[in-house]
């Protein structure tokens, strides 16, 4: 039956512990996240063979809770794209439309989730791959804050941008996810002490009575009519529910798609520089020049959006080019974050559609990027800000998901789940 929709690259089961909270759960997992001894190949021909030595920590601690692994789910391409469409196994499909993509990068894992195919789904968001998938599928995604879950064992593509989260069904089972997961690690010195313990599940209340959400305009304005009749549609169920909605405005959210894409570039083509055919992933053999054993495995084994990201990420860093790009970027960065704060001094969340559009056609985005990076308008800016945000379904649009986000202050992600569990 997965085979109809492309959902996983590895189906292989792995038992956890006997009992525990998630004991009678399924979970898809990311293949960029480790898992001992079965393959993790992020997407990629470079890792195809790869099988970890280790799991990574939010796998261990999936075993621990008692979880079932299904298997490794579909993504784009070490996690750069918006639609699955760039993993190196072919496309995922999305369940919930027909011809269309599930979105991405952690396309695979929503489409596992919105198919059946698994109960519960791990997936990352370095700018937008949990909430993007979630909105394109019909389901829920979480985007922790960043320090809240480990990254130990996740195959970095932008460390600074990224987390692990959980998808499901609903709220409340996308937070138990979230408590089984999240919490410190020693493993992972970015991890923090806040939310430590946190009964996330027993968030998810609904209650949005005396509840103030702040709406930027700058989020609204460029999402299709569709897509903003139903956002417009939940946030009057929230006024219903004792809610109340105010504009707030975002300045500096405008530049926020440049600083993410310049970042995330910069960062890629360091990390990625470990994948040479020596000491990872694919070889391209050794004819007495290494430079030449070196480019040739990676000339062979990565994608065409893998070589863009990490061409422009290598140019934005390089001498005498710091400054005017990737500094710039910083700063850019440092303005998102501080317009953050100050809508956060008079609102409690902020609510926006997650996606400009409902899912694309399969193939409409490919021939071109730029325009697959402006999709990622509403969800990147969340990322810069290391701020928590979720995606929940907000009903159709001719016939298509449309999801709607709600981002919270850092470490505000009950906040989040009680406000998003208000719209089921
Ligand atoms: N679409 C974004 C990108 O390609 C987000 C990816 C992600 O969150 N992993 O970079």
């Amino acid at each position: 039956m997965s085979a109809d929709y492309n959902v996983f690259i590895t189906e292989e089961t792995i038992e956890g512990a006997d009992d525990g909270p998630l004991a009678d759960s399924t979970v898809a997992v990311k293949d960029n996240i480790s898992t001992e001894g079965v393959r993790t190949t992020c997407g990629s021909e470079m890792l195809d063979d790869y099988v970890p030595p280790y799991d990574a920590t939010v796998v261990e601690r999936l075993k621990d809770a008692g979880a079932t692994i299904v298997g490794k789910a579909n993504m784009d391409e070490f996690g750069m794209g918006s639609t699955t469409e760039t993993s190196a196994f072919g496309a995922a499909e999305n369940p919930a439309a027909p011809g269309r993509v599930p979105g991405g990068s952690s396309g695979g894992s929503a489409a596992a989730v919105a198919a059946g195919e698994a109960d519960l789904a791990l997936g990352s968001d370095t700018g937008g791959s949990i909430r993007n998938p979630a909105a394109f599928c019909g389901v829920v995604g979480i985007k922790p804050t960043y320090g809240l879950v480990s990254r130990y064992g996740l195959v970095a593509y932008a460390n600074s941008l990224e987390q692990i989260g959980p998808l499901a069904p609903t709220v409340e089972e996308a937070a138990a996810l979230l408590d089984a997961i999240s919490g410190p690690d020693e493993r992972d010195a970015t991890t923090r002490e806040e939310g430590a313990g946190t009964d996330y599940a027993g968030a998810a209340t609904g209650d949005v009575e005396d509840t103030t959400i702040g709406v930027p305009a700058e989020l609204v304005e460029g999402a299709d009519e569709g897509v903003r009749e139903r956002f417009e549609a939940s946030l009057d169920d929230l006024r219903e529910r004792g809610a109340t909605v105010e504009e707030v405005s975002l300045p500096s959210v405008e530049h926020a798609v440049e600083a993410y894409y310049v970042i995330a570039m910069s960062e890629a083509s360091s990390n990625l520089a470990r994948f040479d055919g020596v000491r990872y992933g694919h070889s391209g053999g050794f004819d007495g020049n290494w430079n030449e054993a070196f480019s040739k495995a990676r000339e062979e084994a990565f994608g065409e959006e893998v070589k863009r990201r990490i061409l422009l990420g290598t140019y934005a860093l390089s001498a005498g080019y710091h400054d005017k790009y990737y500094k710039q970027a910083q700063d850019a960065r440092a303005w998102v974050k501080q317009d953050f704060d100050e809508a956060f001094e008079s609102v409690d969340v902020l609510a926006s559609p997650t996606m400009p559009t409902p899912p694309f056609e399969v193939g409409e985005s490919l021939d071109d990027p730029l325009q697959m990076y402006l999709a990622d308008a509403n969800t990147v800016p969340v990322n810069l800000a290391d701020l928590p945000a979720i995606s929940i379904p907000a009903g159709e649009t001719d016939g298509l998901p449309v999801g709607i986000q709600f981002i919270g202050p850092a470490f505000g992600e009950e906040e989040i789940i009680r406000v998003g569990s208000a719209l089921e």
